[in-house]
């Protein structure tokens, strides 16, 4: 196979030796061969040695790695990587589960596809492709996710108009790839919920969250919640099963809090201890006298670059502060980051200067992340991106 060689400068081959599967712009020398965005490519050491095999990109990350080995890449190597993908969610006892049946089947380079996500809900995968090389590679992802699903797929969406580089001269329009699926009522711990992939964000649903809500279900008896930056309000029902006395749910977009407001009846009709409020989160904590027993604070991610992390880091610092001032004594906060380039240490960090600012007695409960559908490449700690810390209020 002749593809086009990146050649790396003098002593950059140090961390693909340990795995890594990203070359940075600042580590490649020259390149050998003509060389298109998306293309597949061997990566060599300056002395002509073989490192990997990656797809090409242009910015600050020039090739992501599929392969340490020296094999071909094609439709075969594609499918077994599938294979352990579903592999690994039966393990999880996700594939096949008659109580969730939305969960993560490809989550990028946590599977070993470098730029690809795709979400099942029910019998239908929706894929977001975030490298043009993916999204070339779309039409054998289809034949490869048939071949591996069979009967337990219906219908693919692809929904990567709004992730693939605005720059790289493809032009994806979300819809249908195969089958047709006109939306959806998934599972989650045999909760129900409407998915909307097409207007909804990321995929529809946030599948990240599923143990963590059931852990917030275990806390919910007899208390009162908010549920803020709610979406389509996952934690609020769990909260009413686990037999909250009151849910306040709060989401700045209309769209989200119609959609929570509808999962609440799908799943307790008619339930009046449930309220929805379409506002802003800064100005619902300031404008409300309410005491909560329970808190939920699961904002967008702040900081998409390192260069804003500092401004993120006060956002969440003064939504924590306002959060723990509206806890009653005894009360619980679950507080999540989302952010990829907040660590868990600067999250604690901001954590602790937010409960020290309200003055508040506050013990660590539990220390959480993303759930194992979303597995962390041990070699790439970035795909860690999920953070959270469950608090108690004195
Ligand atoms: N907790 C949710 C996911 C939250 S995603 C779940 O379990 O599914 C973040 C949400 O924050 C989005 O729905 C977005 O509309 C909302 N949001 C963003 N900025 C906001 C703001 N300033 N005030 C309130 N909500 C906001």
């Amino acid at each position: 196979m002749s593809l086009p060689v990146v050649i790396l400068k003098p002593g950059k081959e140090q961390s693909l030796k340990r795995f890594h599967p990203w070359v940075f712009s600042g580590a490649v020398k020259h390149v050998r061969g003509n060389i298109e965005e998306g293309d597949l490519v061997t990566v060599e050491d300056s002395h002509g040695n073989f490192l990997a095999r990656g797809h090409y990109q242009i910015g600050s990350i020039t090739v992501r790695v599929v392969s340490f080995s020296e094999e071909t890449i094609d439709a075969s190597f594609w499918h077994r990587k599938l294979e352990m993908a579903l592999k690994l969610r039966q393990t999880l006892g996700l594939a096949g589960s008659d109580k969730t049946n939305a969960f993560r089947l490809v989550h990028g380079e946590g599977d070993g596809f470098p730029g690809l996500i795709i979400d099942m809900y029910d019998s239908t995968a929706v894929v977001q492709m975030h490298t043009v090389a993916m999204y070339r590679l779309r039409e054998m992802l289809v034949q490869v996710l048939r071949d591996v699903l069979g009967d337990g797929l219906k219908a693919i969406y692809e929904k990567s108009e709004g992730t693939l580089p605005f720059k790289a001269g493809v032009e994806p329009v979300n819809g249908f790839i195969w089958g047709r699926n006109n939306g959806t009522i998934a599972l989650e711990n045999g909760l129900k919920f409407n998915v909307d992939w097409e207007k909804g964000q990321k995929t529809g649903f946030f599948v990240d969250q599923r143990d963590n809500r059931a852990l917030l279900e275990k806390y919910s008896d007899g208390r009162s919640v908010l549920n803020m930056f709610c979406y389509t309000g996952g934690f609020s029902f769990y909260a009413m099963r686990g037999n909250a006395r009151l849910v306040h749910s709060v989401d700045s977009s209309e769209r989200a809090v119609e959609l929570t407001r509808q999962n609440v009846q799908l799943n307790f009709p008619d339930d009046s201890r449930h309220e929805a409020f379409a506002m802003d989160a800064f100005k619902f904590m300031e404008s409300s006298k309410e005491v909560y027993d329970l808190v939920i604070l699961d904002p967008p991610a702040f900081a998409k670059h390192l260069k804003v992390l500092n401004n993120a880091l006060q956002g969440y610092r003064r939504l924590n502060a306002k959060a723990l001032e509206m806890i009653a004594p005894g009360g619980i906060l679950f507080t999540f980051s989302c952010s990829q380039v907040v660590s868990k240490e600067a999250f604690r960090t901001m954590i602790f200067s937010a409960a020290a600012r309200s003055g508040r007695k506050v013990r660590v409960l539990h220390q959480l992340s993303q759930p194992a559908d979303h597995p962390v490449d041990i070699y790439h700690p970035e795909g860690e991106y999920l953070k959270g810390l469950v608090l108690f209020v004195e």
